[in-house]
């Protein structure tokens, strides 16, 4: 079902000491898509954070705020990074499930790791009740993280002035109450969809990203350049010491 709010806040974003802060300069629609997921999960510093609610807007300040606010809003930057660690550990959990239950050992092992943190001296952790453990958990942290959200029917607005809704028809909508929220409720959909598309770790910078062709190795174009980069510069090396190249792999795939 589509998420969607209207008149959600939006407008300039910086940040100030430890706060991100954004300047209120009207409303727009949060329509956040699977990619709002995997870019908080991605934040790991303030400058990302600014660019993430440059696009997005705050984490939980949305349209319940729209009416009742002048003046700037703020976040302690230290909120965005546990959002980015919270969400990370939940994407691993799920890659790791999805990694055990195709046979994969280190994906039994690392959900074995995560669960001996939660419970333990637990010594009935055999495979399958370590993944049981990992799919219970996934569902219980992900309902935490949706938290508040609106089922509503809404009206469809016209671009003509003369008739501006559609006459008889309606379109059901899921309003989260902030952007964490609409984040948690998009990475629901997706976990859950028979359509779901992998999630990979990046083989550069480690972030986790969802793949768009199944040969892609990095999150963007900067990672891929990065490790071509490197690549080249050994290649380079091991020419002066007229050794054979360790790596010749040229796999830079960046697509999406
Ligand atoms: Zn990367």
């Amino acid at each position: 079902m589509q998420m969607l709010v209207q008149g959600w806040i939006r407008g300039s974003v910086r940040l100030e000491g430890d706060d991100i802060v954004l300047t209120p300069k009207g409303s727009d629609y949060l329509l956040p898509g699977q990619e709002l997921p995997i870019q908080l999960a991605g934040v790991r510093s303030p400058g990302e954070a600014v660019a993430v609610a440059q696009r997005f807007g705050l984490l939980r300040k949305g349209w319940k705020e729209t009416t009742q606010t002048t003046g700037d809003l703020r976040e302690p930057y230290d909120d965005w990074r546990q959002v980015a660690l919270d969400l990370n550990h939940i994407m691993g959990l799920v890659l790791d499930l999805r990694l055990a239950m195709s046979g994969n050992t280190n994906g039994v092992e690392r959900l074995r790791a995560a669960r001996s943190k939660v419970i333990q001296n637990d010594p009935a952790d055999d495979d399958d009740r370590v993944q049981q453990w990992a799919t219970i958990t996934i569902a219980a942290l992900m309902t935490q993280g949706i938290g508040d959200v609106e089922y509503r029917l809404e009206v469809i607005h016209r671009r003509d002035p003369s008739r501006p809704v559609e006459l008889g028809t309606w379109m059901r909508t899921l309003a989260p109450a902030t952007m964490l929220s609409a984040a948690y409720g998009e990475l629901a959909e997706y976990i859950d969809s028979t359509q779901a598309r992998e999630l990979r770790h990046c083989a550069d910078c480690d972030r986790i990203f969802l793949v768009g062709d199944p040969r892609q190795r990095y999150c963007n174009t900067t990672c891929a350049n990065r490790a071509a980069y490197h690549r080249r510069a050994q290649r380079r090396r091991s020419r002066l010491r007229n050794e054979p190249a360790l790596d010749t792999d040229s796999d830079l795939l960046y697509a999406r």
